[in-house]
């Protein structure tokens, strides 16, 4: 089995009883002999737990940091991104699903040396591990990221976040910023769309918040999760338990797989934003042009920090992260 490089001993495989668990998400998967776990990328073979996706690259490519989306950590700078195939969730809404749904779909092996050397000769930033779920790739990414961060480089993540807490801590180490996707806040939305729940994610968020740079992405749908309500508890639960400055997206949803909402309309999306923004500093729209809500301005005096337009960004008042008009410290990476 271990002769393909993309099948290899995973972590955090448990035996009980005689019985085999995978303990990297809360899924907790058993995994009778011969068998795969949810996400269907780790499998019982011979009673030990293997990942099947080990260097399993089926997308990649050098995109703004911009796209990820991540608006406050190295703005304007491009990082190469690559993705592998399967998920531990089943959106049915799922923006990528032709990969994320589908551990069929044609992959290229590419091991950690080889994906680092390709960030250093494209002039990345460093390595987004995104796409499809990224924490399914564990051991893949956990390998990379080591290698990245030993040579000066950026390891990102775009993740649902669902993840067991001990997993999570041994990755943050080599992590340097995140997007978030927190899709609702209704653990009723994640059970029955997602086919996962909210208090994982919510765990993520609260750990990954003071260890590495954080942005949360919430994808709005029509009917689903834009009441007001959830809009005003949601952002205020960001408030709380990971401060007013982390940078809320805001994003329009699109029909896509076995979803036909019809796609979010922009007024839909700035009442969310004006919601969110008497929780947070910095809620910007995303996949759609609201005149303005893709800006940085400063919490403290109102200057526009960063001008964005698509994925064009200029930098205007803004020293490292220190405002050049009135001296505020805004949460920001930037060279
Ligand atoms: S990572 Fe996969 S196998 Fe492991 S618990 Fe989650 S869904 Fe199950």
């Amino acid at each position: 089995m271990d002769k393909n490089p993309k099948v290899k001993k995973a972590l955090f495989g448990k035996v009980e009883n005689g019985k085999l668990s995978c303990g990297l998400c809360p899924h907790n998967c058993f995994l009778p002999e011969g068998s795969l776990g949810i996400c269907g990328t780790r499998k019982n073979s011979g009673g030990e737990l293997f990942t099947l996706i080990y260097g399993c690259v089926s997308s990649m490519g050098v995109d703004p940091i911009e796209k990820k989306p991540l608006y406050h950590f190295y703005p304007g700078s491009r990082i190469l991104s690559a993705g592998t195939v399967g998920c531990n969730f089943r959106c049915s809404f799922c923006q990528n699903w032709e990969i994320s749904q589908n551990t069929y779909f044609p992959c290229k092996f590419i091991g950690p040396e080889e994906l680092v050397s390709f960030a250093v000769e494209k002039k990345s930033i460093g390595l987004a591990y995104t796409y499809s779920e990224p924490l399914i790739w564990y051991e893949y990414v956990l390998d990379c990221a080591k290698l990245c961060k030993s040579k000066g480089l950026k390891n990102v993540l775009v993740t649902n976040g669902y993840i067991n807490q001990g997993p999570l801590k041994q990755l943050l180490p080599y992590i340097d910023a995140m997007n978030v996707d927190l899709k609702s806040f209704s653990d009723n939305f994640y059970r029955k769309l997602c086919k996962g729940t909210l208090e994982p994610v919510l765990n993520t968020i609260r750990t990954v918040s003071g260890a590495c740079h954080m942005e949360v992405t919430n994808l709005l749908i029509p009917g689903q999760n834009d009441s007001e309500s959830e809009i005003e508890d949601m952002s205020r639960w960001i408030e709380n338990n990971a401060g007013r400055g982390t940078p809320l997206h805001i994003s329009k949803y699109f029909p896509v797989y076995r979803f036909n909402a019809p796609e979010t309309g922009a007024e839909a999306i700035s009442a969310a934003r004006d919601i969110a923004l008497k929780h947070l500093d910095f809620v910007y729209a995303g996949n759609i042009d609201v005149p303005g809500s893709s800006d940085t301005l400063c919490p403290g005096c109102g200057a526009l920090l960063i001008r964005r337009s698509g994925y064009n960004t200029e930098i205007k008042n803004l020293k490292k992260n220190i405002c050049g008009k009135c001296g505020y410290e805004i949460n920001i990476i930037n060279s």
